[in-house]
């Protein structure tokens, strides 16, 4: 009991300016012997939402003390981000399998916005404290599904809900879709199938992501005789990966749903915090 009361009063805090937030670590100083730690986010933080408001102790002088803040960023931006440092590092083995593991995450991204987030902002969910819940069980129900699914087969569920245009409009249509999903429907889809596209932009790009090959590259690497890429080979790589993943955005209108995620994400956790200190 006392230890949560701790949480934001005696504790001393991390400075709020300086910190680094990968997607596996947190780096930040000390505010007791300014010495810099690199906390791992599951072992050190046990946590892998926002570290901001966490716990944590001095790998150095022991001294426990609060982290002030987080970026609150995208799986796939914290895969992308780590590419620069795998750059710098000349490790660009594994560069390329970061970005093909950016792009998975994307796709997820982007299924859970048709599934999740978009039936979540239209009030399928409801409008009541209930909504949390329910939404965190559709979440669940929906990444369970997916859980197995590497980058073809997600990026062929990206194709079906994009392509198609689908929405979800009930509770029941979304457990309905998942388990409808059969290999038949996950199949590549023909060119013909994107040419047929009206709208030339959103053909454009469905067209760009049938012609990404960064899971060929990612298996040729990840292959027991190993291809090394050279410095040019992911640098071309990384730009082609981006510019799809932002174009992809565009074409299909995500800025605003995205921001959307992200602040519904600070208000939950914020949430969270809300009850826990309630219950104290
Ligand atoms: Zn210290």
């Amino acid at each position: 009991m006392k230890d949560k009361q701790d949480i934001g009063k005696k504790l001393p805090r991390s400075d709020g300016d300086n910190f680094k937030a990968v997607y596996e670590n947190y780096g930040v100083a000390c505010p007791n012997c300014g010495k810099w730690n690199e906390f791992n986010r599951v072992t050190d933080i046990k946590s892998i939402g926002t570290a901001c408001g966490k716990k944590v102790q001095c790998l150095h002088c022991k001294c426990a003390f609060v982290i002030s803040t987080d970026d609150v960023k995208e799986q796939y931006e914290y895969f992308l981000d780590d590419c620069e440092e795998l750059i710098k590092q000349n490790r660009y083995m594994y560069c390329i399998l970061n970005l093909c593991q950016a792009c998975e995450a994307f796709f997820m991204k982007c299924i859970d916005i048709k599934l999740l987030w978009e039936p979540y902002r239209k009030g399928v969910f409801g409008w009541n404290d209930k909504k949390y819940q329910l939404f965190d069980k559709f979440f669940e129900r929906v990444h369970k599904r997916f859980k197995k699914f590497s980058y073809c087969k997600l990026r062929n569920i990206v194709f079906d809900v994009y392509l198609n245009d689908k929405s979800f409009s009930t509770q029941e249509e979304i457990p309905d879709y998942l388990d409808k999903l059969t290999d038949n429907t996950i199949q590549d889809p023909s060119d013909r199938n994107v040419k047929a596209i009206v709208n030339e932009k959103q053909r454009n790009i469905l067209m760009d992501l049938k012609k990404l090959k960064i899971h060929e590259i990612r298996n040729a690497v990840a292959h027991k005789e190993g291809f090394r890429p050279t410095l040019n080979d992911v640098k071309y790589h990384m730009a082609q990966v981006k510019s799809f993943i932002e174009d992809f955005k565009t074409v299909f209108n995500l800025h605003d749903i995205l921001e959307y995620c992200s602040i519904s994400n600070v208000m939950e956790s914020l949430r969270k915090r809300h009850i826990e200190f309630k219950n104290i």
